[in-house]
């Protein structure tokens, strides 16, 4: 799939904007997390780490800072602003 992935400000940055040391909890426990980007309990920080390097080797096409404001399907092509 040839895709690029817009981010308003920097990856992650929900949980970046979290409290220093916000402990993480991933429950309920036995639910089956079926996103290939997996959480385990921790604090915000090891979080970061944990996400930061599941995408490591991905390379995944991001570019931050870009705010979209609008879609439009033409014709099923989607104009992204
Ligand atoms: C204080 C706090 C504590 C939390 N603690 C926990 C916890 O302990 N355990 C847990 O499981 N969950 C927790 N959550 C919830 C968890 O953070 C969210 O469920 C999770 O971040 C949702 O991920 P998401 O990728 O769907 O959305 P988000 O993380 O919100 O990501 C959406 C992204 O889209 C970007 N964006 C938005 N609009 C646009 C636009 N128009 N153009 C371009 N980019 C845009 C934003 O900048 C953001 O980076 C917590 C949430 C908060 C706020």
């Amino acid at each position: 799939m040839n895709f690029i992935i817009l981010e308003s400000t920097k990856k992650f940055s929900t949980i970046i904007n979290f409290p220093k040391g916000k402990p993480i909890y991933a429950e309920p426990t036995d639910y089956e997390q079926k996103s290939d980007l997996k959480i385990s309990d921790g604090i915000k920080e090891s979080l970061l780490e944990e996400l930061e390097s599941q995408i490591q080797d991905k390379h995944l096409p991001i570019t931050e800072d870009t705010y979209v404001t609008k879609i439009e399907n033409e014709n099923n092509v989607f104009l992204v602003w």
